[in-house]
């Protein structure tokens, strides 16, 4: 396990469960495990009392707990305002032991940050399947990597085996791991039958160094994404959040570079861009936690959706940038961009997107 954890709580109905049983049997001897009453596990979930860093300190307790509510849900960055690429989310985990300092989940969990592990995420396998039976013929891209990174706890949860057992025999059923760690021995053990993607965010590093506290280094995430494309995975790969400091364009480009080398345009199977954008209260709780990173201080303007955006010409030439190296990289590699409206997606690929269910079908089979 690559990751520290200070406290562990398990809910009295998780405690014999398989999941409980796997991450307490890898857990490191010296972390204190707690068994709590199933009504006080949201009190575990809060921000510990005192700690000088509230969200910091909530990434280093893991809660085992049971989820109440449906694990599937559409992506919740759609919305009619935005070109969309018809993902659908599943939520296995809450929050994540990595620490970028642009991360939204610093807002959306300020108030339950600990990290939480549904020990009842075998169920979400249920609603899979209704979801399939329900639409025949329609082909989905479901993703573990909203709330919480998709592989970040592989190692002690191994949670990534049952989900591509599963997915692996579902004809019409694509998951989607993302992540920014080089977490794959779990996934080079299976065989994802052509139903798995793994997708990396990928920045330059300097935004790694500047930003991405503990994710692995973007020359390490290529090096996984190659061994999980030997292993039979698709991959694919998110520029998201760019970020145009000075001498972005180059930095991106070269970051490109070392990918195309090692993973070739053909054997990519989306590409996704988006610049950096935050609410007020997410630029207040970033700036307050990094007041060093010079990656949040750059020129923004309050944009209509109510989010801190990139001055729209340097977001935009970023995406061009981007776009024009992987266009004359010599193979077609479908691409879109997130939470950005039509008129953006036009300017930047000279065609209108196209439709949420066409542009999801394309993504999840390739
Ligand atoms: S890896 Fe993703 S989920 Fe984890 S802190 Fe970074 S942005 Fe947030």
């Amino acid at each position: 396990m690559k990751f520290d954890l200070d406290a562990v709580f398990v809910e009295h109905g998780c405690a014999g469960s398989a999941l409980a049983t796997r991450i307490l049997g890898a857990l490191a001897r010296d972390v204190p495990v707690t068994h709590v009453a199933d009504s006080d596990t949201r009190e575990a979930t809060r921000p510990a009392p005192g700690a000088p860093d509230p969200f910091g300190a909530g990434k280093r307790r893991l809660v085992i707990a049971r989820r109440k509510t449906p694990f599937l849900a559409p992506c919740p960055a759609g919305s009619s305002e935005f070109a969309c690429c018809g993902y659908l989310v599943l939520t296995l985990a809450s929050n994540c032991p990595m620490d970028c300092s642009y991360c939204f989940l610093q807002e959306f969990l300020a108030d339950n940050p600990s990290f939480q592990v549904y020990a009842n995420f075998a169920d979400s396998f249920d609603e899979l399947d209704r979801l399939a039976a329900n639409a025949r013929g329609r082909i989905f891209r479901v993703g573990t990597g909203d709330l919480a990174d998709s592989l970040a706890f592989d190692s002690i949860t191994s949670i990534s085996r049952d989900l591509i057992d599963f997915f692996a025999s579902r004809e019409n059923l694509t998951l989607e791991l993302k992540t920014k760690t080089d977490e794959i021995e779990n996934l080079l053990a299976m065989d994802p039958r052509g139903r798995v993607l793994v997708s990396w965010t990928l920045s330059p590093d300097a935004v790694y160094r500047s930003s991405e506290h503990l994710a692995a280094p973007p020359s390490a995430r290529i090096a996984a994404a190659r061994a999980v494309l030997d292993a039979g995975y698709r991959v694919a790969f998110h520029f998201d959040p760019l970020i145009a400091y000075p001498g972005a364009e180059r930095d991106y480009i070269l970051l490109i570079d070392e990918l195309l080398d090692v993973v070739p345009p053909k054997q990519i199977s989306f590409v996704s861009m988006g610049g950096l954008r935050m609410t007020p209260g997410l630029r207040g709780a970033a700036r307050s936690r990094f007041p060093g990173d010079p990656m949040l201080c750059g020129e923004d303007v309050l944009a209509s959706d109510g989010r801190f955006r990139t001055f729209t010409p340097l977001r935009l030439s970023l995406y061009r940038t981007l776009a024009d190296r992987f266009r004359k990289a010599g193979a077609e590699i479908p691409s879109y961009l997130c939470m950005e409206p039509a008129s953006v997606h036009e300017s930047v690929f000279g065609a209108p997107p196209v439709r949420p269910a066409i542009i999801g079908k394309r993504l999840a089979r390739g």
